[in-house]
């Protein structure tokens, strides 16, 4: 039988490989490489499509005048223009659900490691400065305090969830209230902000939630509040949030994602208040490979005609067309 041609841009690991090229007929294009790279016949067959890169623009989807499904690799649309694939009748999914644990686990060990600062207390230890001069000074304390999610999605209430486990007290924002065991529910975040110790972004990306979090609401946390961030760079308004951090209003950040990844504004690298991570919430093996399987699986039931494996084109949209 022959095997469906597909689209694979960006690199993925060879376990992710060996799966697309067992199913699939695979073209190869580099991350950043244009279109123009591949044939205009090639280019005319081409339906399916697993995305792993940073833009997918309305040229682009017209330079693939046959494209019906865009799999994108990772949670959130933002790298990709749906309202331009929608009018285009081309479906795009993601891979949500997969990765929402993990993200959680990362952003609770930020918030801890910057509470206790565990690195710098590590290198009190390798740089012989506890022998020289005795105990690391006393930090803030975790358990217990108050916490603020921005963005109660999927991955915001599993980092929730791990919060309420060290006894702190959870407040929330989004635009609507969620059933929660009790949780404070706010829609404007800096009054939230106001109220809590940690801040932690969880949004979805996109122009939609740029900057949401923004001076009022970083200056609102305070001296003594943390932010930490695992969404997107874009969510926070990333000039005021390192003045504030410069200036004291803030206290301290732990960022996993920043505007201009992986080239971040040199001033985050001056800073002593910062735990600065390489976007790496989702980076475990186990949740890699099966969030590799998810494209993989949304393309095999696109080209069989079957339901898709996650909905297609944002929130309870079940694309209905097939090959
Ligand atoms: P989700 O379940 O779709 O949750 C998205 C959240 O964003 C919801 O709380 C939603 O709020 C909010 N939101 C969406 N559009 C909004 C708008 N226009 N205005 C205000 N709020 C809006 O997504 P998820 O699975 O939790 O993932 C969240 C994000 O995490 C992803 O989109 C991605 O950017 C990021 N992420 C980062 C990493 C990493 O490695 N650091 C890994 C995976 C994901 P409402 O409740 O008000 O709808």
């Amino acid at each position: 039988m022959t095997k469906p041609e597909i689209l694979v841009s960006g690199s993925y690991p060879d376990w992710d490989m060996d799966g697309f090229r067992k199913d699939f007929t695979c073209h190869m294009l580099e991350e950043g490489a244009p279109l123009s790279t591949l044939s205009d016949a090639l280019r005319a067959r081409i339906a399916g499509m697993a995305f792993k890169s940073h833009a997918m623009d309305p040229e682009m989807m017209d330079a693939l005048p046959a494209l019906k499904i865009i799999a994108n690799y990772g949670v959130g649309y933002d790298a990709i223009d749906v309202a331009a694939a929608d009018a285009r009748g081309i479906a795009v999914t993601n891979t949500p659900d997969v990765l929402s644990d993990e993200v959680a686990d990362l952003a609770v060990g930020m918030l801890i490691a910057q509470a206790r600062r565990i690195v710098e207390a590590e290198a009190w230890v390798t740089e012989g400065l506890w022998a020289k001069q005795g105990a690391f000074p006393l930090q803030a304390r975790v358990w217990g305090r108050k916490a603020g999610i921005v963005g109660l999605g999927r991955i915001g209430r599993e980092i929730a969830n791990r919060l309420a486990a060290f006894k702190m007290e959870i407040s929330y924002s989004s635009r609507s209230a969620k059933e929660t065991p009790g949780w404070r529910h706010y829609t404007d975040v800096a009054a939230m902000a106001g109220e809590v110790d940690f801040l932690i972004v969880a949004l979805a990306g996109g122009p939609e939630t740029q900057g949401i979090v923004d001076r009022a609401a970083i200056e609102a946390l305070g001296p003594e509040g943390m932010i930490v961030n695992i969404s997107r760079g874009s969510t926070i308004d990333e000039g005021a949030m390192i003045e504030a951090l410069q200036s004291g209003k803030l206290g301290s950040a732990a960022l996993d994602v920043f505007e201009n990844e992986p080239n971040l504004d040199p001033r985050f690298l001056k800073l002593k208040n910062v735990l600065l991570q390489p976007h790496q919430a989702s980076a475990t093996v186990a949740t890699r490979v099966a969030m590799g399987a998810l494209p993989r699986a949304t393309l095999m039931a696109w080209f069989n005609g079957q339901p898709l494996p996650t909905p297609g084109n944002g929130p309870g949209r079940a694309f209905p067309e097939t090959a």
